[in-house]
């Protein structure tokens, strides 16, 4: 287990709209929403800036819905190599903080900073430094949040956008993260929170202490139980890694279409065989994927490929197909026929089933204890939690489910 870490999550506040408007700076006091700019106005939103979220504007609304509510919205069309360009120009200015730099995705990442701390006063002053001058300098507004590892850190930056610093410390989950909806929590889609809610799962505290864990396991499947489970009590312990993107393995499939193809339901149902087959050889190989990838040929010989990297592994096809289906709703556009389309897995890595830790504290009691400051916190754990906290907290540790 790592021992007091310092995490940061750095997420940019409206990333493509934010691009958009650092090359064109006349937009700045409008609303911006980047988007296909299709004739029936179809297409759905991929980054509204901060403007037209406070009109009540959000992703994936189609630009028509968007109009109803402000017809004078800027509609500019993606430019995704050119979010590339600047979502690397960032990255190196994180690299120059530190090496221990994890991309999530073209808009976020995570950094170790326990040994960069050190040289500074404190974290936060650390924070407001990265904020400022990405702000400043590249004209990119992020979040930023700090916590004890990924997922706390990953919560906190949610937590206030634009421009926000968060704190998220393990041992105030209770007040943070517990009173959140469900669907608040990182890894929980519109899909997962249903099921959530179809057993009486509302709040994280509400999964937290959710009495039958295999009842979460059949719903959720084995591992986004595990994994939602210890990050509802605050627990991750995968390391911010710098060398995941690396990762070369892939699984993929294609199919090129003997004729032009502009039905709808064609195409998802070939999505639908695709990804059939990829998640076969993912079982397979008893693997499980982080990204995925959806590729599509227009008969005028364009092509798209687009990703989307997760934090729960996909194993089973139904989650896989959601994510090509989302990928394929954001990306497609219904005016051109269609040639080939092209499903992918990378990021992949052997499905290991993580155990669960029920008393987060207790991590902390065991790394005290050697430095025999353990009547402290029996102290403070009594003062937080009540007296006779720590039994209850032994006794539910002997009773760890393990999978
Ligand atoms: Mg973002």
């Amino acid at each position: 287990m790592q021992k007091g870490r310092i995490i940061f999550h750095i997420d940019m506040n409206a990333f493509f709209a934010s691009c958009e408007i650092k090359r064109r700076p006349e937009l700045k006091n409008k609303a911006v929403v980047v988007a296909r700019n299709d004739e029936q106005r179809r297409a759905i939103i991929l980054s509204p800036n901060y403007i037209a979220r406070d009109k009540g504007i959000k992703t994936t609304m189609s630009v028509k819905e968007a109009m109803k509510i402000d017809p004078y919205i800027v509609v500019v069309e993606p430019d995704h190599a050119y979010y590339s360009e600047i979502s690397k120009t960032f990255m190196k200015f994180l690299y120059l903080i530190t090496d221990q730099v994890e991309q999530g995705s073209i808009d976020e990442a995570y950094l170790d900073v326990t040994e960069t701390v050190k040289k500074v006063e404190n974290p936060l002053m650390l924070a407001q430094y990265i904020q400022t001058t990405l702000y400043e300098k590249f004209d990119l507004p992020c979040s930023i949040g700090i916590g004890p590892n990924k997922f706390l850190a990953k919560m906190a930056s949610n937590y206030k956008k634009p421009l926000g610093i968060t704190i998220f410390r393990k041992r105030e989950i209770e007040k943070t993260i517990w009173p959140m909806d469900v669907g608040k929590m990182y890894g929980v889609g519109p899909k997962t929170k249903a099921k959530l809610n179809s057993i009486g799962v509302k709040t994280i505290k509400d999964l937290a202490t959710y009495p039958d864990y295999n009842r979460l396991k059949t719903v959720l499947g084995n591992v986004s139980a595990s994994t939602l489970y210890n990050w509802a009590w605050g627990n991750d312990d995968s390391k911010v890694d710098p060398n995941r993107y690396e990762d070369v393995q892939s699984i993929s499939n294609s199919n090129t279409f003997m004729y032009d193809v502009y039905d709808v339901r064609e195409l998802k149902q070939m999505l639908k065989v695709l990804v059939n087959t990829v998640s076969d050889r993912l079982e397979k190989e008893k693997m499980q994927a982080y990204t995925v990838s959806l590729q599509i040929k227009y008969g005028n010989f364009t092509s798209i490929s687009r990703n989307k990297t997760v934090s729960i592994p996909v194993t089973e096809t139904g989650e896989i197909y959601e994510i090509v289906e989302e990928l394929f709703i954001e990306n497609y556009d219904e005016t051109k026929a269609v040639r080939l389309l092209g499903v992918g897995l990378a990021k992949l890595a052997p499905r290991i089933e993580k155990e669960i830790k029920q008393i987060s504290f207790l991590d902390n009691l065991e790394e005290i204890e050697s430095e025999t400051q353990i009547d402290n916190l029996v102290k403070d754990v009594e003062e937080k939690f009540g007296k006779g906290i720590i039994k209850k907290g032994y006794y539910r540790k002997d009773n760890v489910r393990k999978d």
